[in-house]
């Protein structure tokens, strides 16, 4: 019923051990698919790819678990660690038949991991390399709107489109990243009460446009804030978001898991 668009699932930030209670648990929420982000560096990036391999025949735990892709990509917080090798292994996990998507890269002005020119220098590289290989890109902006939406037009971003994840900006800057072909995800931040301009959005936004994640582990959304966020959470998101749209919450489902499998292009 559910597909949740954005979530990390690697051992940093979901371990080995209750990585199993996490995906069940999902499964038992409705959460049919997920798509697992590849970034934070080499080891979460491999094992994005490997969580996203297609297992042998099912058991039957194996059975009420999502199904998984994956994403690989370099964080913003990460662009000063790009390097050859680095970008080796990310072409190789790219190549991978599950890897949906290139991300989440962008620019992230607020914590300033990594200095602004180079995150700068490899976001254009970013999206030069998800036109090489037609991948669509998941694009983290974080109090850096105006460049983030300079950097996609000036690059050529809207050839290949993609997803802004964790929406939270404004109308306009969502009518801008429409334009570029890029969808808007929505994330636990859209159930808060200080989001008012991201639920005018996403009141208002194409129905063919949305999509609904989680960033587990980050970001639950109300009423479980302060608890470890998971994949099975994103139902409270959809909640608020039916609401604010005015329908019902299986036609929610329904689009915006066809939004979702539109644009990873998954089945
Ligand atoms: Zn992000
Ligand atoms: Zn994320």
């Amino acid at each position: 019923m559910w597909f949740d668009s954005h979530c990390h699932l690697d051992s940093e930030n979901c371990s080995v051990e209750q990585r199993a209670a996490v995906l069940a648990r999902a499964r038992a929420a409705g959460v049919e698919r997920l798509v697992t982000v590849g970034v934070g560096g080499p080891a979460a990036m491999r094992e994005a790819v490997a969580l996203s391999a297609v297992r042998g025949p099912a058991t039957s735990s194996e059975q009420l678990e999502p199904r998984i892709w994956a994403t690989a990509g370099i964080h913003p917080h990460d662009a000063e660690s790009l390097d050859p090798e680095l970008e080796r292994l990310l072409r190789e996990c790219l190549a991978r038949p599950r890897v949906v998507a290139l991300g989440e890269v962008g620019l992230d002005y607020h914590y300033d991991h990594s200095p602004r020119e180079r995150q700068r220098e490899v976001f254009v590289q970013m999206i030069a390399l998800a036109r090489e290989l037609r991948k669509p890109l998941v694009i983290h902006t974080r109090e850096a709107a105006a460049d983030t939406l300079e950097i996609l037009t000036a690059e050529g971003a809207r050839e290949v489109g993609g997803i802004i994840h964790c929406f939270s900006e404004d109308r306009e800057f969502a009518r801008r990243a429409l334009e570029l072909d890029f969808d808007l995800s929505f994330s636990g931040i859209a159930t808060f009460k200080s989001a008012r301009s991201i639920q005018e959005v996403a009141a208002w936004a194409p129905p063919e446009r949305i999509l609904l994640e989680t960033d587990s582990p980050y970001l639950s959304p109300v009423p479980l804030r302060g608890k470890r966020c998971e994949p099975a959470f994103v139902v409270h998101t959809a909640q608020r978001l039916a609401d604010l749209r005015g329908i019902a919450l299986e036609q929610l489902a329904e689009l915006t898991t066809a939004n979702a499998v539109r644009r990873f292009r998954v089945d």
